[in-house]
C-alpha cells in the first residue's frame, strides 16, 4: 500500500489545507495527516484540539487518518511506513522555506519523496495565523474553514475577549 504523510501544525485547519488533502489522497492509497504537537509557533488551539477539527474535516475520506506526533517528521514518516511527505505550495510565502525543508529531510531519509502540491487559486493567500487575525477582528471567514473550525474560532474569541475584560481594573 502506497502511503503518504501531510504534516503540519493546522492551526487550525483551512480549506486550503483541506484542499491539498483531498487531492493527495487520490494520489496514494493511505494519508495520513500528522498534526505537529509542538510546532515552534505561537499556537491558538492545543493539540487535541487541532486533531479534532483536523478529523471533522476530513471525516468523508475514507483513506485519511488524523494523528498527533512529536519529533522529526521523518522518522514518523518511516514509523508509518510512508513513501512520501506532502505539502503545500503558495505562490508567496512557501518555495524557499519548502525547499530548505526537502533539502534537510533528504539528507535525514533519502528514500522518502517530497510531494509538493500547488495551492489552488482561491486558496494561494490563505494563511492559518492571517485567518486567526481576520477572526480575531470579526472578520468574516466561513468560506475559507468549516463550520466546525468557524464555530471553534468563535468560542476562542468569546473566551479571550471574557479573559481581557477581566484583566480590565
Ligand atoms: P507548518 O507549520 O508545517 O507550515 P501549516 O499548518 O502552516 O504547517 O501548513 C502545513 C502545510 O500546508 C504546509 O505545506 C503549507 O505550505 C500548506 N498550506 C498552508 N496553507 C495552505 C493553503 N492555503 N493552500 C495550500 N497549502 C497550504
Amino acid at each position: 500500500m502506497t502511503i503518504a504523510i501531510y504534516p503540519g501544525s493546522f492551526d487550525p485547519i483551512t480549506m486550503g489545507h483541506l484542499d491539498i488533502a483531498i487531492r493527495a489522497s487520490k494520489l496514494f492509497e493511505k494519508l495520513i495527516v500528522g498534526v505537529y504537537k509542538t510546532p515552534s509557533k505561537r499556537l491558538l488551539f492545543t493539540a487535541q484540539e487541532r486533531v479534532e477539527l483536523v478529523r471533522k474535516a476530513v471525516v468523508n475520506l475514507p483513506n485519511v487518518d488524523v494523528e498527533a506526533f512529536d519529533g522529526l517528521t521523518v522518522d514518523f514518516a518511516k514509523k508509518r511506513g510512508a513513501v512520501a511527505m506532502v505539502r503545500g505550495l503558495r505562490i508567496s510565502s512557501d518555495f524557499e522555506r519548502e525547499f530548505d525543508m526537502a533539502m534537510m529531510n533528504k539528507k535525514m531519509a533519502p528514500e522518502l519523496e517530497v510531494v509538493c502540491l500547488m495551492a489552488s487559486p482561491e486558496y494561494q493567500f490563505l494563511s492559518s495565523s492571517l485567518l486567526k487575525e481576520a477572526a480575531s477582528l470579526g472578520g468574516k471567514i466561513d468560506d475559507l474553514v468549516t463550520r466546525d473550525v468557524a464555530e471553534a474560532l468563535d468560542r476562542k474569541k468569546v473566551r479571550h475577549m471574557e479573559l481581557t475584560e477581566k484583566m480590565i481594573p
